[in-house]
């Protein structure tokens, strides 16, 4: 009677389970070893002997059968699952996409590849050099001894006696003569330091440096580069002026202008009436900077020069504070 009615009842029940829960549930209900199927073997002790092989088979062909249709249902019930989930995770492409936001280059790293790319295609080679150096190839390599007048003009970052950060990329200069022969053709981008800080200096900044040591080399080939290298920064109709100066380690030296890119020359604030803006510091190399690497100055002869990248960057751009290249505030950066 009892076999009957639960095999009444089982296959009601299986149809009516919605997921996998359930379904335990359920074969724990009739399966487990609480189950009412598997009671019902059991209770076969109080059974009369020769009806007990007929109930057995029956009571096993029963828990098989609904073993099978467990297994079937579960199958079932994965399925409707899977397709659910895919349902779910459907991606609408006809969606707008979100916008990355894309980074650029700083502006002072904009200038520098700009005079980079100059110069590399002028047949020039970028070298590097260290921003700890010593004395000698900051200074005294340069022609600047230890008791040189133009050393109190650069406010110079000591690490001890001998050691220091460099006050100009010039300290390249040396390190690349000492373990290269002429020709010599390159330009030194980096890092400097010096102690100072207002509105148009900052304790570090950025400059180029560059030289070129061959046979023969004159004033004249400064002045073609030069004014090369101007124009095509500053465009084509800007008039170059140069200057005499000073540096230690050039001889002549000359300062470098281009008419003003912001009046034309006329006289305007940006060139303080003057109708020029000073670009950068120049010369023939020294006899002593060449003999001091091993070069004999009878030989070969070159010219170097050197510019901040910041002040370009101001310039151009109409800034009037250095502070704000390093500031790191987006709603100036953004606008580069
Ligand atoms: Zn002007």
């Amino acid at each position: 009677m009892e076999l009957k009615k639960i095999a009444r009842d089982v296959w009601a029940e299986l149809e009516e389970i919605g997921d996998l829960a359930a379904l335990e549930k359920f074969r724990v209900k009739y399966l487990g070893k609480k189950g009412a199927i598997t009671s019902l073997l059991r209770s076969m002790g109080n059974m009369a002997k020769e009806e007990r092989p007929i109930f057995g088979k029956a009571v096993n062909d029963l828990s098989k059968q609904v073993e099978e249709r467990i297994l079937l249902r579960e199958a079932e019930l994965k399925e409707k699952a899977r397709l659910f989930q895919l349902k779910k995770e459907t991606l609408d492409v006809t969606l707008p996409g979100r916008k990355a936001i894309l980074g650029h280059r700083h502006p002072i790293k904009q200038v520098m590849e700009e005079i980079e790319t100059i110069f590399l295609n002028m047949g020039y080679t970028i070298a590097e050099g260290f921003e700890v150096e010593d004395d000698y190839h900051n200074f005294e390599a340069l022609n600047i001894p230890k008791d040189h007048p133009s050393r109190d003009m650069q406010d110079t970052f000591w690490i001890d006696t001998d050691v220091l950060i460099r006050t100009h990329t010039s300290s390249v200069q040396s390190r690349v003569m000492e373990k290269q022969n002429p020709p010599v053709r390159i330009i030194a981008p980096g890092r400097v330091y010096r102690c100072d800080d207002d509105v148009t200096h900052s304790p570090m900044f950025h400059q180029v440096e560059g030289l070129v040591i061959d046979q023969g080399i004159t004033f004249g080939d400064l002045k073609w580069t030069l004014t090369i290298f101007l124009k095509t920064l500053f465009g084509e109709e800007r008039e170059v002026r140069f200057r005499p100066s000073y540096f230690p380690f050039t001889e002549p030296s000359c300062e470098v202008d281009v008419s003003c890119f912001a009046c034309g020359g006329v006289g305007c604030r940006l060139c303080k009436h003057t109708g020029w803006i000073e670009i950068l510091g120049s010369g023939l190399v020294h006899p002593n900077v060449l003999r001091n690497v091993g070069y004999n100055p009878m030989e070969v002869s070159g010219f170097a020069f050197g510019l901040g990248i910041e002040r370009i960057a101001m310039l151009r751009y109409g800034i009037d504070d250095i502070r704000l290249f390093f500031e790191s505030d987006m709603r100036f950066l953004r606008q580069f």
